[in-house]
């Protein structure tokens, strides 16, 4: 036998991402995801089904926090290995950690106070899953790795780390086994990317694997026209229509990637002067230390991004653009006369900023709350989407009235052609493709789609299923 595989999230689902990997001498973990779909949030309670110490290494393939939030817990309870990723994804990583600790001990706070003024009990502790310490705690373990370079974990075992296009820092893993004499390629995908988005290089490509572990959040659709200026005609469209209401954007945003891709597109349509300069507002703290980090990565941008920087203008500062730091700050948005366009987080509206200003804004016919990523399921965002005559948020029931909109060309997963084309250097069949990453729907779809397209075996993993690798 190669290798053991136990896949311990993102089997059948879409967030969770953790994959064990042992052979006779070395055991790893690839990426340690929290849970946020609703229903299987209980899992980030459950002890691992490992010990953290007897583990080797860590490889981590993006800063998202569903493919890093549990390393807080993993390190608390007696990792003490290393981390290895990007620098980008380090410094992505050390944000988004310490705003989800800082999160989860006010969200326990609150909950706390609120059930006991309504004389219940929840279905989850109400103490946070981390503490900010615990966060912080990470950061020594991180050890970077730059694209097209390779690590080595053992005498038989290294990680090798390549573009996905997904978010900035994103790497596909390979790990490569080395068996009597000869060489064996595992491909974890992490998330891969669509070519040509903005901002970022395009995913690379492989024609070989043993086995590949395929992420299918979107493997059974596909996005529809995608291309920069399809999004900005979209974007363009909504903003003239709510502004000539009267009404507000608001635009629930993730803090990586997706809040820069929208003041991304937001620039260009500034400076083609296809929407009125209305300010924007950027209120995520989070977002905004992510944008610092975009910025002092320029290595890592593609030709057309460069080129804007070159002409002496970028996403990270125009004139309308509004930094908000503060909590009052924030609130005081909702004083604004006339429309303005607001990027908070969270992107599923599981929690942050966002939640306040689409209370604000529900009610109100004229605007628009514009969704610009993957809503998971049983998500206030996803509640919103399919259509909700109303919604509970902060403890509240609120009427929906505002415009609910959705632009998916944001998309920074692969639809399911994206993925087939991803694939589709492959020369040799692998042994097999493991397909994760996915609802059961989305997941089984692209694997049936494959195996009748390639002939290859193709798998659909449960949670904890261990395959054996020869
Ligand atoms: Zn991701």
């Amino acid at each position: 036998m190669l290798a053991k595989l136990t896949f311990l999230g993102a089997a059948r689902n879409v967030t969770g991402s953790c994959y064990l990997l042992e052979t006779q001498d070395t055991r790893v973990l690839v990426d340690c995801g929290l849970y946020q779909e609703r229903k299987y949030q209980e899992r980030n309670w459950q002890p691992f089904p490992f010990y953290p110490q007897s583990l080797d290494a860590v490889f981590l393939t993006h800063a998202h926090l569903d493919h890093c939030g549990l390393l807080p817990k993993l390190v608390r309870d007696g990792y003490k290995g290393k981390i290895y990723c990007t620098q980008a994804t380090a410094e992505l990583a050390e944000i988004i950690l310490l705003d989800a600790a800082q999160l989860q001990v006010e969200d326990a706070t609150l909950k706390r106070e609120r059930h006991r003024k309504e004389g219940r009990r929840g279905p989850y502790p109400e103490l946070p899953l981390y503490t900010v310490e615990d966060a912080e705690a990470v950061k020594p373990h991180f050890s970077a790795v730059e694209y097209l370079s390779c690590v080595g974990i053992s005498s038989s075992v290294e990680s090798c780390y390549y573009e996905a296009g997904h978010v900035l820092g994103a790497a596909v893993i390979s790990i490569n086994i080395q068996k009597n004499g000869s060489n064996h390629r595992i491909i974890f995908s992490g998330d891969i990317g669509e070519p040509d988005r903005p901002i970022i290089k395009d995913p690379a490509i492989f024609n070989e694997a043993e086995y590949i572990v395929i992420e299918s959040t979107y493997g059974d659709r596909t996005h529809e026209e995608h291309e920069n200026i399809d999004i900005q005609k979209q974007l363009r469209d909504c903003i003239n229509r709510t502004v000539n209401a009267g009404g507000n954007i608001v635009v629930p945003s993730f803090a990586l990637e997706r809040s820069q891709e929208m003041l991304y597109h937001l620039n260009e349509l500034f400076l083609r002067k296809e929407i009125p300069r209305v300010p924007v507002f950027l209120d995520s703290p989070m977002a905004i230390r992510i944008t610092e980090v975009f910025k002092h990565h320029a290595e890592l941008f593609d030709k057309e991004m460069m080129r804007r920087l070159r002409q002496g203008s970028s996403f990270f500062n125009y004139e309308n653009l509004r930094i908000v730091q503060s909590v009052e700050e924030s609130k005081a948005i909702n004083n604004v006369k006339g429309s303005s366009i607001i990027i908070a987080g969270s992107g599923m509206v599981a929690g942050g900023r966002v939640k306040h200003h689409i209370i604000n804004n529900i009610r109100r016919p004229e605007s628009t709350i514009l969704f610009i990523g993957y809503q998971a399921e049983a998500t206030p965002g996803r509640i919103l989407l399919d259509g909700a005559k109303e919604i509970r948020l902060l403890g509240q029931m609120h009427p929906v009235s505002a415009n609910i909109e959705k632009i998916d060309g944001f998309s920074a997963h692969a639809d399911r052609d994206g993925l087939l084309a991803w694939l589709s250097d492959i020369r040799v069949p692998p042994r097999c493709v493991f397909v994760t990453h996915g609802e059961e729907k989305a997941a089984t779809g692209f694997a049936n789609l494959l195996k009748e397209k390639t002939g290859w075996t193709v798998k659909v993993p449960q949670y904890k299923d261990t395959v054996e690798l020869d």
